[in-house]
């Protein structure tokens, strides 16, 4: 069975996103950790987090991904901004563990000028300040699409940073489609080969989670804005070919397409129809 899911809003707690999931025919999601553009983060409600377990139980879903705040930037020439990463995404760890066993993804951030070199230094210190040895999140790290001076953008990029955490087995990677099309890698038309390059560069065994969008700008040109499933540049036959690739099939996959629920499920329910069981 398909494991796919879209990003969700937290507003209403952990529950309510289970039943939103179940209601759009969702068996995992993602939601952001707080708000995504501030710091502020709810407290911890235990028993409506413990509804959520059981409805993840009883409905057999996937690991469920959490995002940090997309504003956070790791590896800032600031060193106030990079110690709110820090902090950010420390605090993030320890909630996760209400939810044990899932996936918290972040991006690299932007170097603004430094240099890529620099700029991987702080998010490798990061890093290995915040992750515990007896975590049982996986943190991930999302493919970029290389706008600006993002870090992130190359699968080289991305292993340079894998190699410098000491803990790798807590961390892994999310493969952002359109973020990967518009960084220069041709999934449209090279799907294998841009996953062999993944293999040979990074793994795929460090390949956790996808992201499923359709990008609103061409091949390679480093943009990052996310369209609706089949209606963008990678098109419906693309994503019936990743969904159904047998090194990526098993992956759990979420949508962030620009869409309110209504819209979620019915591309949960077109790829549901596409993936061949
Ligand atoms: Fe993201
Ligand atoms: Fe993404
Ligand atoms: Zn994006």
């Amino acid at each position: 069975m398909i494991k796919i899911g879209c990003h969700l809003s937290t507003s209403k707690g952990y529950e309510a996103m289970g039943k939103n999931a179940l209601m759009i025919g969702a068996n995992t999601f993602q939601f952001f950790t707080r708000n995504p553009r501030g710091s502020k983060a709810k407290n911890i409600q235990p028993q409506d987090i413990e509804k959520l377990l059981i409805i993840m139980e009883e409905k057999n879903f996937a690991k469920l991904l959490a995002h940090a705040p997309y504003t956070l930037n790791p590896c800032s020439d600031k060193a106030e901004t990079r110690e709110f990463a820090k902090i950010v995404m420390e605090d993030d760890l320890r909630r996760m563990e209400y939810l044990p066993g899932n996936y918290y993804n972040f991006h690299p951030g932007s170097h603004v000028g430094q240099g890529v070199e620099i700029g991987i230094t702080y998010i490798i210190d990061l890093l290995n300040d915040i992750i515990r040895e007896d975590q049982t999140t996986t943190i991930l790290l999302e493919t970029m699409s290389g706008k600006g001076s993002e870090i992130g953008g190359t699968f080289e990029e991305l292993k340079q940073i894998l190699n410098g955490v000491k803990s790798s087995d807590k961390m892994g990677i999310c493969l952002d489609t359109c973020h990967i099309y518009d960084a220069g890698y041709d999934i449209v038309n090279n799907l294998d080969m841009v996953l062999e390059e993944f293999d040979r560069i990074i793994g795929l065994e460090m390949l956790c989670a996808i992201h499923l969008n359709d990008s609103k700008n061409p091949f390679s040109s480093h943009k990052d804005r996310h369209e609706k499933i089949g209606e963008g540049s990678l098109g419906l036959s693309t994503f019936e070919h990743i969904i159904n690739h047998p090194k990526l099939r098993n992956l759990p996959m979420f949508l962030e397409t620009p869409n309110e629920l209504d819209g979620y499920a019915k591309e949960i329910a077109m790829l549901k129809g596409l993936f061949m069981d």
